[in-house]
C-alpha cells in the first residue's frame, strides 16, 4: 500500500482507496469493486463526509433491530472485507450476529480469502463457504447458508445490489443496508437505510452497540416502531441540497 502522510488533507478518502486497491491485489475484492467505491465516494462529497442527524437516526434503529433479533446476520462482499473487517467483526461481536460472505462476482477462492481476512481480524466462525439454500435470484447473490441469510430476520447488507434487497425484504426479512447513494434500488427498498460511509457507519453502530445494550427492551421496541425510513431518505437528499446550498455560497465570485 502507499502511505499516506497522517495530515494529507484527504487522508481518510484516501486510505480507503488504498484499502479497496489491496483488496484487489489479494485477491478479496473484485475489480468492479473499485467502481462502487468511487461512485461512493462521489456522494460521500455531496453530503459533505460526515454522518448526518438522519444517519445517526437510522444507525440507532438499526443497533436496535440487531439486538432484537432472533437470528441477526451481517453480510459482507469484498469491498466491506477491504475496508473494515475488524469493524464488521466488532459489530458482530457486539449485536450477537453471525457473519456470512455473500458475493455478486463468486469465486471459491475469493470467498475463502474474506472468511480467512475476517477470522484473521477476530471471527470465530464465518458463514458463505457451504451454500445450502437459494433466494430466487439469477446470479451468485443467491447462494445463501439456512443457518444465515436464509433464515435470518434480521440482515445488514453494507454495500448491496438492489435486486437481492429487494427479494430480502420481499421474504418479510428486516433489512438495514449501508449505501452512500439515497437514489439507489438498495437504499429505496431498504428497511432502514444507512445513508453514510461504510467506516464511518461501523463505527457508530459499534458504539451504538455497547450504548443500547444496557436499556431495557422496551425502549430498543420503541426505537423501531416510531422509526420512519420514509423520513430518513427524504432527510438524506435535503441534507445534500443543504450542504450544496453552503457551498454554492461559500463560492466568491
Ligand atoms: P442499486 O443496485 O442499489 O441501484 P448500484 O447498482 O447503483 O445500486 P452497486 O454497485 O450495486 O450500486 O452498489 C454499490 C453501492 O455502494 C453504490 O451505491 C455506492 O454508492 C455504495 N458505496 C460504495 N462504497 C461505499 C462506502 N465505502 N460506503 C458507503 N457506500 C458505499
Ligand atoms: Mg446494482
Amino acid at each position: 500500500m502507499t502511505e499516506i502522510p497522517k495530515d494529507h488533507p484527504r487522508y481518510e478518502s484516501l486510505l480507503a482507496r488504498e484499502k479497496v486497491a489491496a483488496g484487489v491485489k489479494m485477491g478479496i475484492t473484485s475489480i468492479q469493486g473499485l467502481i462502487a467505491q468511487g461512485r461512493g465516494e462521489s456522494f460521500d462529497y455531496l453530503i459533505g463526509e460526515r454522518s448526518t442527524k438522519s444517519a445517526l437516526y437510522a444507525e440507532r434503529a438499526a443497533v436496535a433491530a440487531l439486538l432484537l433479533a432472533k437470528n441477526p446476520v451481517i453480510s459482507v462482499n469484498g469491498n466491506v472485507a477491504a475496508l473494515a473487517p475488524d469493524k464488521v467483526v466488532a459489530l458482530a461481536d457486539v449485536t450477537g450476529a453471525k457473519l456470512e460472505v455473500n458475493l455478486f462476482h463468486r469465486t471459491e477462492t475469493r470467498v475463502h480469502l474474506i472468511i480467512e481476512q475476517l477470522k484473521a481480524n477476530g471471527a470465530s466462525e464465518v458463514l458463505g463457504k457451504n451454500p445450502d439454500a437459494t433466494l430466487e435470484l439469477s446470479h451468485d447473490r443467491r447462494l445463501v447458508d439456512s443457518r444465515g441469510i436464509y433464515s435470518a430476520d434480521v440482515v445488514l447488507v453494507p454495500l448491496e445490489d438492489g435486486d437481492r434487497c429487494e427479494k430480502l425484504v420481499e421474504m418479510g426479512k428486516t433489512v438495514i443496508t449501508i449505501d452512500l447513494n439515497p437514489f439507489s434500488r438498495t437504499s429505496r427498498t431498504a428497511t432502514i437505510s444507512i445513508v453514510d460511509n461504510l467506516t464511518r457507519a461501523l463505527d457508530n453502530m459499534i458504539k451504538l452497540g455497547v450504548e443500547l445494550k444496557k436499556e431495557r427492551k422496551e425502549e430498543l421496541v420503541k426505537l423501531i416502531t416510531t422509526y420512519e425510513n420514509k423520513r430518513v431518505l427524504s432527510e438524506a437528499i435535503s441534507e445534500i441540497q443543504e450542504n450544496l446550498k453552503a457551498m454554492a455560497a461559500e463560492v466568491e465570485y
